[in-house]
């Protein structure tokens, strides 16, 4: 079958993502090989067609009028275990990918079980992370597709330049994350169930049960804050028994008293202050909304600047 027969129209996206918010793409298409992806890109470009990159949906927010351009879904799921290295395709379930690390006393990915919808290509572009293990300690290598050149390449670790949620992918949107080898270590079981358990009890306690799109906000610097507001930063110190570099966002946001705060269908979680979570019926201007509320009140009440994490799409 050809791109052309390949490729829908008038898509609905809000299903594909974990806020179940967002309007229609004008052109969709699934890629599993990559060929499949290097037509699309080439449609994209003879039909002057914007291009955007889906993956699990779980870091994104999509606009109301949904998406003027091609929305290409990255469907690579393969994951190949060899010795102490996983092949993985960019689309595959990064729990799916912990799951089977787990299964052969493989550490190194333990952090990322029960983070809902995240793909392996998403986590290297934002570097997931969580309890101090990220992404970026993972990654041997990355297969890309550059849509400018329309070429193949594997970028060492190196080249990823990887930092607090930061990579080049990040800076070079034509880069399009195809695949990855991550280098993990062999451990105890015990070890292994430990830390498991850790990221399982912490999510089922701290993350709320309603839909949304994971940190809204990126953490802060206690550099920044120290600059900004040296009062701020003593009372968060209190605040925090051992040693950090960022605070949470959503500490900042709790400290004052914002939790529960809603804008239509939209509204700031109970459980925790950097999340939004979609009551049932938020459109994306609801959230566009409390976020910007929530910048204002943590600019006016404490002079301090918050930089979101999640991605608008098509806004
Ligand atoms: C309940 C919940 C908990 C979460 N907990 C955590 C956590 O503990 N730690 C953490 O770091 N994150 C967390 N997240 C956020 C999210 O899961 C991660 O940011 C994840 O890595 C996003 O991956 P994705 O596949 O869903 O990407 P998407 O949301 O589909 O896309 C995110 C961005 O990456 C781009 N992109 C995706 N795939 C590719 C590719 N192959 N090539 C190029 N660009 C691409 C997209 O265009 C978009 O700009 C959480 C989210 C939720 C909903």
């Amino acid at each position: 079958m050809s791109i052309e027969q390949k490729i829908k129209q008038n898509i609905p996206l809000a299903s594909l993502t974990t806020f179940k918010i967002g309007g229609p793409a004008k052109f969709f298409v699934e890629v599993k090989s990559k060929e499949e992806l290097s037509d699309a890109v080439e449609w994209a470009k003879t039909n002057k067609e914007k291009l955007f990159i889906l993956a699990g949906g779980s870091n994104i927010l999509i606009n109301d009028n949904g998406i003027n351009g091609l929305v290409v879904k990255i469907a690579n799921n393969d994951l190949r275990v060899k010795g102490e290295r996983i092949e993985c395709g960019a689309g595959a379930s990064l729990s799916a990918a912990a799951s089977l690390a787990i299964g052969k006393n493989l550490t190194g990915l333990e952090w990322s079980i029960g983070i809902p919808g995240a793909t392996v290509g998403g986590a290297i572009k934002g570097n997931a992370e969580a309890f101090g293990a990220a992404t970026a300690d993972i990654v041997e290598t990355v297969e890309i597709f550059n849509a400018k050149k329309l070429k193949f390449k594997t970028l060492s670790n190196r080249d990823c330049g990887f930092g607090y949620r930061a990579s080049i992918f990040k800076e070079r949107d034509e880069y399009i994350i195809w695949s990855a080898v991550l280098r993990l270590k062999k451990e105890n079981p015990d070890i292994i169930q430990e830390l498991v358990k850790q990221s399982i009890d912490f999510r089922q306690q701290k993350y709320p049960k309603l839909p949304s799109a994971g940190s809204v906000f990126k953490n802060i610097p206690i550099k920044v804050i120290e600059r900004q507001n040296p009062v701020l930063a003593e009372e968060v110190r209190q605040k925090l028994s051992s040693p950090f570099e960022n605070v949470g966002a959503g500490l900042i946001i709790d400290m004052l008293g914002l939790k529960g705060k809603t804008i239509g269908g939209a509204k700031i979680s109970l459980e925790h202050a950097n999340h939004i979570v979609n009551t049932g019926k938020a459109t994306a201007g609801d959230v566009v909304m409390l976020i910007s509320y929530i910048k204002q009140q943590v600019r006016d009440k404490f002079g301090i600047q918050l930089n979101e994490e999640v991605r608008y799409f098509g806004f």
